[in-house]
């Protein structure tokens, strides 16, 4: 039933090629400061021991830098104790380690806090810091995109045009901002406990519209000689952009999680537009294949409640269809207000039946508890003012 045949294969091909060059198009600008020098946050370790090679130093030096940039968290080359002064004069002169400068903090009545970072080209997204209520731990909701392509219906961002993907230094950048604000540095080790404990990429953007710089950023986020978060912390969100799924989950191996919110091909064209393309068999024949799927790491199926539209019982029921024999959990989001948005959330009462037709036929379905509404922070909430930049001069 999945097998896939090598005409597909190569439509996959294809598309994936054509997603990639569009996202090409939408590139972010050059990682340099005003005076010329090179961010080196978001190089690959083979990039990090190209520029060093250039300076005449050897790879070793790569490792190091590795460890003060991302496991200690350091930020001044002269802080670098294992460097001796006159290299690290040199490093300063060519390269800063930056953050995107946090425009606005906001802390929430719940303790959610949310960024708004600001980067070189002034273009600004935002980012959400989650704690767990109970525990010492949290997730970080970062940003791939400033705006969305995508322009689903319950969704803030999606009123907001795309304006460009961002870079590896942008999104790794956002998980460090956010820890020098809880001044989590050095990275704990292993599994001692951590506050910023989690990485969900569900803020602003599609992800797999911005697969390279993505995935780049994920890569050095799992490193574990620097901030050494694994893959199984970390929970990628996407619409659906099929052809980019199996690469994600080969290359990448993070959790996957997957905004359905509707069971039919009619509603979920109309609520989650990029369905006319990957329409729901498809997008759930991806989820099938995902490698590493299984009972221990089940799909993330994300549900948006939405009054009298897609939360009936019939829909739950047909909800346990469609995921048959497939390992999943549905988290159901209780539908986040934003100015002018066009639905209501459903009730708690209907929202418990849809959760107990799920918990009845097997699937773990939590209501997710809105976080940092009282400052916009909460699942689909999140838009910045940055629009595309005008061609008129002046
Ligand atoms: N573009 C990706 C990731 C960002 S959106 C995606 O769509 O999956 C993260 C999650 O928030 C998605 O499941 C999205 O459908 C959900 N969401 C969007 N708007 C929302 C709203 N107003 N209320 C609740 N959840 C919303
Ligand atoms: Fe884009 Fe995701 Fe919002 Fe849809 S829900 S508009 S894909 S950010």
């Amino acid at each position: 039933m999945n097998a896939v045949t090598p005409a597909d294969a190569e439509l996959t091909a294809a598309e994936r090629d054509r997603i990639l060059a569009k996202a090409a198009l939408f590139s972010p600008p050059p990682v340099t400061t005003a005076d010329g020098r090179r961010d080196l946050v978001g190089l690959s370790r083979e990039e990090l021991v190209q520029e060093l090679a250039a300076l005449g130093e050897k790879p070793f030096r790569a490792k190091q830098l590795w460890h003060w940039i991302y496991h200690q968290g350091v930020t001044d080359f002269d802080r670098m104790s294992s460097i001796a002064a006159p290299l690290r004069a040199r490093l300063a002169e060519r390269f800063v380690i930056a953050r995107p400068e946090a425009a606005t903090v906001q802390t929430s009545r719940d303790g959610t806090r949310k960024f708004l970072f600001r980067f070189r080209d002034a273009q600004q997204v935002e980012t959400v810091y989650i704690p767990d209520p109970e525990e010492d731990r949290g997730a970080v909701c970062i940003s791939t995109q400033v705006g969305c392509t995508l322009s689903c219906r319950f969704c803030h961002t999606g009123t907001q045009k795309l304006v460009r993907n961002l870079g590896a230094a942008e999104i790794v950048g956002q998980f460090m901002a956010a820890r020098d604000s809880y001044g989590e540095w050095p990275s704990p080790k292993d599994d001692k406990p951590r506050l910023l404990s989690t990485i969900v990429v569900m803020g602003m953007g599609e992800p797999l519209y911005n697969y390279e710089n993505t995935a780049k950023a994920l890569r050095i986020v799992m490193d574990g000689e620097g901030i050494g978060l694994s893959r199984r912390r970390i929970t990628l969100s996407t619409s659906g952009v099929v052809p980019m799924m199996d690469r994600c989950g080969e290359e990448l191996g993070v959790n996957l999680a997957v905004s359905l919110h509707a069971v039919t091909d009619e509603l979920r064209n109309e609520i989650v537009p990029l369905n006319r393309k990957y329409p729901i068999a498809e997008l759930l024949a991806a989820c099938r294949r995902y490698p590493g799927a299984s009972n221990a790491r089940r799909i993330t199926f994300e549900y948006v409640m939405l009054r009298g539209i897609n939360d009936s019982e019939a829909e739950a029921r047909e909800l346990v269809r469609l995921l048959h024999g497939l390992p999943a959990k549905v988290n159901l989001i209780p539908f986040n207000p934003w100015p002018g948005s066009p639905y209501q959330t459903s009730t708690y009462e209907q929202t418990a039946k849809f959760a107990a037709i799920l918990n009845e036929a097997g699937y773990s379905s939590p209501i997710r508890r809105p976080r940092g509404r009282d400052i916009l922070a909460a699942c689909g909430q999140l838009k910045t003012e940055s629009e595309r930049e005008r061609k008129a001069a002046g």
